[in-house]
């Protein structure tokens, strides 16, 4: 028995800002007879940046075209990338697994937050900076509880304004960047308006919440649950009490699907060509999967990668003149909010650095390289696959991560039997 296998013209991954601009521009400049899937695990659309709703003019814009007719959306994970065809795995939510081939294959699967260890960071109450945004998106109640943001990255300011929005109270907001690196950032800024006239609206709205940069969380604690943190800014530490801790340093691209797909990495992005083309054929990489620089350009690349998936390339080529400069921002995104020093070497012995089969520092820290970690340890062989411990290790210990392996989430028995019946038949 094998899986069964379905078409449509284009396949997509993801259905944030970048797919849906890859969808929605694919789709006016191809014959309307022409199908296009975007295949995403959330029930929203909009990606991680708008999952609440439109929430301005470009955002509307874009939800609006992906209800063009020949735009289909489907509810699941994707779990691999076949190997011989622009296609995927695709799981739905009742754990049927098909196969979709398209002409095309876009990968536009965003970017998830970068854990470094501290101690008490496992403790309930201490949250990534994203899946709480996420999770205040989706209407966690927060009235009146204690917030503190300490962590690195722009992420925090639309943090901070959701925690405010849900009546949260925001005591502190803590930037582990040296002032030094923020001055350079806010020098370059404005040659991105966009972004710095967003940054201004962050903090004309958190002007009266206390701010710190060069300053990062030490240590969490609390009896079961969190309830202080101690922060530094390396001439002197201080207590908060606080209910939540959202935190996190900067955010990594989501390169799973593309290392399956045998797509060229560096520098942990999936690489592309100035069409958003991967080393592999017919695939396209756009988004934060491509480095980490937000909405504007993940827009910006999604245009790109429709015209040339949708066979226009003199129209993706004028359109590419605006990614280089969307290039530079992700550089200098990464060169401000990279984790400082005392990040890496503040962890004790006994600090959890792999949650999921919690495994502490101490352990760990004899190892060689990944592979000797996980044979000897069981680092990244948890429920996360890697995807917290994994990056935390090579900020920590230099380890680069294996290749990923399909399927890349956890799945039960049942499922991965009928995901992979037909190679075991053949066995
Ligand atoms: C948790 C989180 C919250 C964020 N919140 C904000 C915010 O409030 N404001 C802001 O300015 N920026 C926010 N960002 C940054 C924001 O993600 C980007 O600026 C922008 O949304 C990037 O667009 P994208 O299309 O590249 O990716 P995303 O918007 O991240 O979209 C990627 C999509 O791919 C889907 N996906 C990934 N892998 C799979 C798979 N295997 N199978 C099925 N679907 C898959 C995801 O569910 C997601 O919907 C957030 C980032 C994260 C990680």
């Amino acid at each position: 028995m094998s899986r069964e296998t379905n078409r449509a013209d284009l396949v997509i991954v993801g259905s944030g800002p970048a797919a849906m601009a890859a969808a929605v521009t694919y789709s006016r400049h191809v014959d309307p007879s022409r199908r296009i899937l975007v295949l995403d695990e959330l029930t929203t659309l909009g990606g991680q940046i708008w999952r609440e709703g439109p929430t301005n003019r470009v955002a509307k814009y874009w939800m609006d075209g992906m209800t063009l007719p020949n735009i289909h959306r489907m509810k699941g994970q994707v779990l691999d990338v076949l190997a011989d065809r622009p296609g995927v795995v695709f799981q739905s939510p009742e754990g049927e697994t098909q196969n979709w081939i398209g002409d095309d294959l876009i990968l536009a699967t965003g970017a998830r937050e970068r854990w470094i260890p501290f101690p008490g960071w496992t403790l309930p109450g201490v949250v990534g900076m994203g899946g709480f945004q996420a999770m205040l998106k989706t209407g966690l109640a927060i009235d009146h509880k204690r917030v503190v943001i300490a962590g690195s990255g722009p992420l925090m300011y639309p943090v901070g304004r959701s925690v405010q929005k849900a009546k949260g109270q925001l005591l502190f907001l803590g930037e582990q960047a040296s002032i030094a690196k923020l001055v350079y950032f806010a020098a370059h800024l404005p040659a991105y308006p966009e972004k710095a006239i967003e940054a201004l609206g962050y903090f004309a709205k958190l002007w009266n919440v206390p701010t710190r940069l060069g300053t990062w969380v030490q240590k969490a604690g609390g009896d079961g649950r969190l309830e202080w943190v101690q922060l530094s800014n390396g001439k002197k530490s201080w207590h908060l009490d606080c209910d939540y801790l959202a935190t996190g340093c900067h955010l990594i691209p989501n390169i799973d699907l593309a290392r399956l797909a045998g797509c060229a990495i560096d520098k942990d992005r999936v690489q592309m060509d100035h069409l958003c083309q991967s080393s592999r054929p017919h695939l396209y990489a756009i988004g934060e999967c491509t480095g980490v620089g937000g909405a504007e350009r993940a827009i910006a690349q999604g245009i790109v990668a429709g015209l040339a998936a949708a066979r226009q390339p003199g129209l993706a080529q004028h359109h590419s003149a605006a990614l280089p400069r969307w290039e530079r921002f992700v550089q200098l995104l990464d060169a401000t909010f990279s984790p400082r020093s005392e990040l890496l070497t503040q962890i004790g012995e006994d600090t959890i650095v792999c949650r999921c089969e919690d495994i502490p520092h101490g352990r760990i820290k004899p190892m060689s390289c990944w592979r000797e970690a996980k044979l000897q340890t069981r680092l990244g062989m948890g429920p996360c696959q890697g995807k917290v411990c994994g990056p935390a290790a090579k900020a920590l210990y230099g380890f680069e991560p294996d290749i990923s392996r399909p399927p890349i989430s956890p799945l039960s028995v049942q499922a991965l039997l009928q995901l992979y019946q037909s190679e075991i038949n053949e066995s």
